[in-house]
């Protein structure tokens, strides 16, 4: 789903740079907190700011949050603040409520009361950097599902040269390449001829494990 209005509850590291970031990708952002300094820090880059407790069911409904697209909470350490604020949120009638976890069970309630995605930003940030220190080719990856990875592989010096049905990355490793991006150009569906040079990145898709393997196979 796109999503055209965001509004940010929270504006500690994790909330400022989100929102902020939205700002730069185009969106409306109002940024929402309780301490009237982090609005303040804000408050030129934002849409709107607010400072304000938004575990008050009044006051989220002063604001209208309802009318906004997604809403993320990104209060942390405040965990009965982020609980109570994603049920009134769901009990408005938010269509997307995105919920900040700092740990597992904090994770699951905020499942567990209907919030339509919880993140994990630490874990999810130490396992990337995890991947890309001992797989330093995988560039980046994204976890589709509990099984399957998109990844992007830069690709060795070691397979530069060979078209993609000699590399038979399918066949070997059980992954697949659903795109090459080269230099200037971008082949989607890429056919078994299409050749790979060093420096490419290879997108693929498969389980975390496959590509790791491929990865090791094309660097041994
Ligand atoms: P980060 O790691 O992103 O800096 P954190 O995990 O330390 O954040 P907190 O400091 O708990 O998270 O919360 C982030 C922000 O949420 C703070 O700026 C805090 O003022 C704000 N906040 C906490 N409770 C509420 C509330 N009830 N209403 C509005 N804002 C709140």
């Amino acid at each position: 789903m796109k999503y055209s209005q965001f509004a940010v509850i929270g504006l500690g590291r994790f909330g400022s740079n989100l929102a902020n970031e939205l700002v730069e990708a185009g969106y409306e952002v109002m940024g929402i907190d309780k301490n009237p300094d982090k609005v303040d820090d804000l408050s030129d880059h934002l849409t709107f700011t607010v400072a304000a407790d938004t575990t008050d069911d009044e006051v989220l409904k002063e604001l209208g949050v309802r009318n906004f697209d997604c809403v993320i909470v990104a209060i942390g350490n405040d965990i009965q603040a982020s609980i109570m604020t994603a049920i009134l949120l769901k009990d408005l009638g938010v269509k997307t409520v995105v919920a900040k976890a700092l740990g597992e069970l904090h994770g699951r309630v905020l499942e567990k009361i209907g919030v339509d995605r919880v993140i994990y930003p630490e874990k999810d940030m130490a396992v990337r950097v995890a991947h890309q220190l001992v797989q330093p080719n995988i560039l980046d990856f994204i976890e589709l599902s509990k099984n399957y990875t998109i990844a992007e592989l830069s690709a060795p010096s070691r397979i530069s040269g060979k078209t993609l049905g000699e590399l038979d990355t399918r066949a070997k490793f059980g992954c697949s390449v659903v795109a090459l991006h080269k230099k200037d150009d971008i082949i989607v569906a890429p056919s078994a001829n299409d050749v790979v040079e060093e420096a490419d990145i290879m997108v693929l898709i498969g389980t975390i494990q496959q590509i790791e393997k491929l990865e090791e196979a094309c660097t041994k």
